[in-house]
């Protein structure tokens, strides 16, 4: 079996994502894409980030309907930082050996390829995957890397945040279950967070 990982902070989950699950598993030829949303990410200040639970429960609400995408607590219920090596061997435990496993990335993740921990493991253990995201060009790409073209959305969480903090509408950025959730939750309206 062919499993794609796609780990995120998902604050809030939107098309773009979405989009890339998509368009990788059609191009890799993935049986399943299995969304995990990080405790907390590892890379960036986390004052502008909302609980786990509402941001796991957005994930769920976004994938709805798809057989293919399946959504993963496993870094979640952790309740502390982790790393996507730990969860690699996590997953190796749980699934056994005849899966693969394709970690899925854009392409603003191959600036950060220094800071990931262990990342020569990572590469051991699953195939790494960058796809292209607007404003962050493919070049310069390890060649344990796995490159993938998609249709180019230039959407990001931080721009949905800001949207909702100016009063703007983010309909169609994201799922309609997901633009109720976060309606109905008031979420993201503070006007002071880090970003
Ligand atoms: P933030 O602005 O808060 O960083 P984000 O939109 O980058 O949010 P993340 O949860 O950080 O979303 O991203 C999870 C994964 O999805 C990352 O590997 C990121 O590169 C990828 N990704 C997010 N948006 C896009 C997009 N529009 N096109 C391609 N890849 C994307
Ligand atoms: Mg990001």
């Amino acid at each position: 079996m062919r499993i794609g990982i796609l780990g995120g902070t998902f604050n809030p989950i939107h098309i773009g994502h979405l989009v890339l699950a998509e368009e990788a598993k059609e191009s890799l030829k993935l049986d399943r894409v299995i969304f995990i949303p990080a405790f907390m990410p590892p890379h960036k200040n986390s004052s502008s980030i909302i609980n786990p639970d509402d941001r796991l429960q957005m994930v769920c609400l976004a994938v709805q309907g798809n057989d293919a995408f399946e959504v993963s607590d496993i870094e979640i219920r952790k309740q502390r930082m982790s790393y996507s090596v730990y969860t690699l061997r996590d997953l190796h435990k749980q699934y056994g050996k005849g899966t693969g496993f394709f970690l899925i990335t854009g392409s603003d993740s191959l600036g950060e390829l220094t800071s990931w921990k262990n990342i020569q493991e990572v590469f051991r253990m699953s195939q790494f995957v960058v796809a292209s995201r607007p404003g962050f060009p493919v070049k310069d790409v390890p060649s344990q890397i796995k490159v993938v073209l998609i249709t180019p959305l230039e959407i990001s969480s931080t721009q949905i945040r800001r949207k909702i903090r100016e009063g703007h509408s983010i309909r169609y950025l994201v799922p309609d279950p997901v633009r109720g959730y976060i309606l109905e939750k008031g979420l993201y309206r503070d006007k002071n967070p880090g970003k």
